[in-house]
């Protein structure tokens, strides 16, 4: 594969205007220009997120999973438009889950599915009674229901014959998932871009892991797309995940481009510089004789590239123990 998935590069004045589009002029020239802008960034990081994880190969059939979220509408639509200038075939079935949870409008999906000219499958299982019917009065119902899910959709993947399970995960969701598990799981994971699923039989891809999400909304608004609200089950969202999105908009509104560090540092990893024995043999360490700027520089404190003295005032206080 190569890199022909990825549109041009945008010029530098794209890549530092604001990704918003309601932040610029209400006109509707701007507007357009804006959205355009925005249709070309999105094509460029999944493509090549999809490149530098090699998510898609030649005959693949990637089931996209569809819940009628902003997410999986953008997802859907953005490999749509890579599919049209991929230098490989791969073929996308849409598929959606109806749990048959009260209100749920079953025939947007179809519609919109439809419309847009993709292959699709809508799965009926009423998962949302056999939840109600275990899971005591008062108590979460996601993980029962995550884990029912998870089992149709495996073997609705098994059925269609697709190759790969292509998510609706972004940049937000990833880096959320990554502080969760550290806070409450003690543990440096995420949600990856790509990974064979728990029951070992197929692979699961995030072609959206490059996008933030703010793109996502302005997406979905400037497409429309006919969302279908996820509170219709009556479970309450993720509190600690909405806590911990709240923590990484306040760091980026206080220092811009933080987030964008934290998520690059998920790429750049030093395991001789953490502490977990599995990834790296500390206990035979020696010395080699040869100088490595990689190696211990005793009381040196990292030295960092810093953009503004509000910045370089955050990293001495932190510095300091
Ligand atoms: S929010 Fe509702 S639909 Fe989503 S996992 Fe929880 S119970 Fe299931």
């Amino acid at each position: 594969m190569n890199n022909i998935w990825i549109t041009e590069p945008e010029t530098q004045a794209e890549l530092s205007s604001s990704t918003d589009i309601g932040h610029t002029p209400n006109t509707r020239a701007n507007k357009e220009r804006e959205s355009h802008k925005l249709e070309k960034r999105l094509c460029r990081l999944m493509g090549q997120a999809i490149v530098e994880y090699n998510m898609i190969g030649e005959g693949d059939k990637v089931m996209v999973c569809v819940s009628g979220g902003k997410d999986s509408y953008a997802l859907l639509d953005i490999l749509l438009k890579l599919r049209a200038r991929a230098p490989i075939h791969f073929d996308i079935v849409a598929v959606n889950l109806d749990q048959k949870q009260p209100g749920f409008p079953a025939e947007v999906l179809p519609r919109y599915l439809e419309s847009v000219g993709v292959d699709f499958h809508i799965e009926n299982q009423d998962t949302y009674s056999i939840v109600k019917d275990k899971v005591p009065e008062g108590k979460t119902m996601c993980s029962l229901c995550s884990r029912l899910r998870r089992g149709i959709l495996y073997r609705v993947a098994d059925e269609l014959g697709a190759t790969k399970i292509a998510l609706g995960h972004h940049r937000d969701d990833i880096l959320q998932t990554f502080f969760l598990n550290m806070f409450f799981g003690a543990k440096l994971k995420t949600m990856p871009p790509k990974l064979v699923s728990d029951d070992g039989r197929h692979v699961v891809i995030r072609p959206l892991a490059y996008v933030p999400e703010h793109d996502l909304i302005d997406w979905s608004l400037h497409k429309e797309f006919p969302i279908i609200p996820c509170t219709l089950c009556g479970s309450q969202e993720n509190l600690q995940r909405k806590v911990v999105g709240n923590m990484l908009r306040e760091w980026e509104k206080k220092y811009p481009g933080r987030v964008q560090n934290i998520f690059r540092s998920l790429q750049n990893i030093a395991p001789s510089h953490l502490m977990d024995s599995g990834l790296y043999d500390f206990k035979n360490v020696k010395a080699t004789g040869t100088p490595n700027t990689l190696g211990d520089t005793l009381f040196d404190e990292p030295e960092f590239k810093v953009s503004s003295s509000l910045d370089a005032f955050e990293i001495k206080v932190e510095g300091e123990s």
